[in-house]
């Protein structure tokens, strides 16, 4: 399919690969004018028609965080022209520029979904980390997985198509100080000897042994502590499982958001708002402290623990972070996979060859047999 719109004729000459459009007609090369990408390679918005790289600006100490009753002010929108992709399979909504020409969902490979408008009210995020690890990387790591498994179709393993893109994930991240009182019973053991009779070759007899007690005291005791960049994924649904599947992120590579890194990508809209991100988050770090309360506690057990936590100064930002999907198609089916985008961790399915199955079935039964025979 060619795009015919206000190019001139030098520029028709090197359309981009055929598959994933990956550029930005919102970031026209100012050599040729042809839309620009954000390549992780280059850590730059690249033309893929006449190779010219630009940088994005990077504005240190920039990165905001608000506290939770400035909410209102935020800035709204990822600052670019978007539609966004429902998936009624997984879930997700990914965001991605006009004209839109995914026909498939980039989580879960699935082909029910429905084109709607972006979300223009949502919180822009504060920072993002860059995509980073180039599609090259990501492709290598896909086929290492792919060839740790067993049972599976020789041509899969031989496979040279993937759909490759990257995904940004949406989090919220808190910061807060956390002051906790707590009171609870502290139990210390002591053993005491007891003498009870039991039978000896069929003799009664007295014997002493030493028995286990608990001396119990009231204990009470406070503790502070801060919580930094306290993660809480803003995704919903099975989409968001898979991310959780991928582990934990590395915010240390955070810069302040520009739409730039968004060029030719996606970008997933959080269907977790600010205020029940904040509830999960609150939650997890009430639970975090009655655990650290109850490490607090002296002697050899405890009952009755009661905790009482105060947070304090508590700040929010809205962060992007790295993954990528890489679909294929195999057999009429397509299949999707994640890539962490920084350290490289694969998760998802990939189709079993049931004629290796039965074939290692078979041999199982023969070498049994063999054995019943010959035994
Ligand atoms: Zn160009
Ligand atoms: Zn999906």
């Amino acid at each position: 399919m060619t795009e015919e719109r206000v190019r001139t004729d030098e520029e028709r000459e090197g359309p981009p690969a055929a598959g994933t459009r990956a550029s930005s007609e919102q970031f026209p090369c100012r050599e040729c004018g042809a839309g620009m990408r954000w390549d992780p390679e280059r850590d730059a918005l690249a033309c893929d028609f006449c190779g010219a790289t630009r940088e994005v600006e990077v504005l240190a100490d920039e990165i905001v965080e608000r506290p939770l009753e400035e909410a209102g002010d935020a800035a709204r929108g990822l600052g670019l022209e978007l539609r966004v992709v429902q998936c009624r399979n997984c879930g997700a909504r990914l965001a991605l520029e006009p004209p839109v020409t995914s026909d498939s969902c980039a989580y879960c490979g699935s082909t029910k979904v429905m084109v709607q408008e972006a979300n223009r009210n949502a919180i822009r995020p504060e920072s993002l980390v860059p995509l980073d690890v180039g599609k090259r990387q990501v492709e290598e790591q896909f086929k290492k997985w792919l060839r740790k498994l067993w049972f599976r179709p020789n041509e899969l393993k031989r496979a040279k198509r993937f759909d490759a893109v990257g995904i940004y994930v949406p989090f919220w991240t808190f910061d807060c100080l956390a002051d906790s009182q707590w009171t609870a019973m502290s139990g210390t053991y002591y053993y005491v000897p007891v003498t009870q009779p039991v039978m000896v070759n069929g003799k009664l007899q007295m014997q002493t042994t030493m028995q286990q007690r608990v001396r119990w005291k009231p204990a009470r005791g406070e503790r502070s502590d801060v919580y930094d960049d306290l993660h809480v994924h803003a995704s919903k649904g099975r989409c968001a499982e898979l991310v959780r599947e991928l582990g934990p992120f590395d915010t240390s590579g955070l810069v302040p958001y520009r739409p730039e890194y968004l060029a030719g990508w996606r970008a997933e809209e959080y269907q977790i708002d600010l205020a029940d991100g904040w509830e999960a988050g609150r939650r997890e770090i009430h639970e975090d402290q009655r655990r650290r309360c109850g490490a607090d506690v002296p002697g050899d057990t405890q009952r009755d623990l009661r905790v009482r936590t105060e947070l304090s100064d508590v700040r929010w930002k809205h962060v992007l972070l790295p993954i990528w999907s890489l679909s294929y198609r195999f057999r009429g089916a397509t299949y999707a996979v994640l890539i962490h985008g920084q350290t490289g961790r694969v998760v998802g399915k990939a189709p079993y060859s049931f004629v290796k199955i039965v074939a290692a079935i078979l041999a199982v039964c023969v070498v049994l047999a063999l054995y019943l025979a010959l035994g």
